[in-house]
């Protein structure tokens, strides 16, 4: 195995138009524990996403899209400490939404167990009661929950849109590793915040 590889071409999309009416906005784990400098899990990378983030939420609340945010959320004692140190432990500071991004009542959150948003959670149901068809998933971290999230929605035959200046890793390999994922066997778009036409 060649000790370097060449970071293939990840097709990039302009301007993506959707309709606010079957189109979510996912905002995922952007907690105190992922996004904090004194956070357990800290994702470097995920402070600059934050007004990145809020504009894009903004951008959706004023078009009368549905905003998502998902909370990873553990209880002492869960399998995931024995790959990860302990992070968003349910009731902790760590585990609250980072306060720029403090969802409204309006909002949805969703509190989930693992990586990917579906598992054990109402998300699909909810979509599927609200008549969307396309997410655009931004957050942390890119090649874990924001992309089995995105892989479990395009297995749903949702749309799959990710901006790609509105989600973090911790390693660049693992990110455009996503992202080429996400383009290739999900078929997803990737583009930036302001290529996201939702008016
Ligand atoms: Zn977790």
């Amino acid at each position: 195995m060649a000790d370097t590889l060449d970071v293939p071409e990840i097709p990039h999309t302009e301007n993506v138009a959707l309709d606010p009416a079957k189109t979510a906005l996912v905002v995922v784990d952007m907690q105190n524990d992922f996004v904090a400098d004194d956070g357990s899990l800290q994702v470097p990378d995920a402070r600059a996403t934050v007004p990145v983030i809020a504009a894009l939420v903004a951008r959706f609340r004023a078009a009368g899209a549905r905003i998502v945010f998902t909370q990873d959320t553990h209880r002492a004692g869960d399998p995931e400490f024995a790959i990860w140190p302990v992070h968003a432990v349910e009731g902790t500071a760590g585990w609250a939404i980072v306060e720029e991004l403090t969802p409204l009542p309006e909002d949805t959150v969703i509190r989930k167990p693992r990586y990917d948003a579906f598992y054990g959670t109402a998300l699909d149901h909810l979509l599927r009661q609200w008549g969307v068809s396309t997410l655009v998933i931004c957050g942390t971290v890119a090649n874990i929950c924001v992309h089995y999230t995105a892989s479990s929605a395009a297995l749903r035959w949702y749309g799959v849109v990710i901006p790609r200046d509105a989600v973090s890793a911790l390693d660049p390999f693992d990110l455009a590793a996503s992202l080429r994922q996400t383009t290739s066997l999900l078929a997803g778009r990737v583009t930036t915040a302001g290529g996201i036409d939702v008016a």
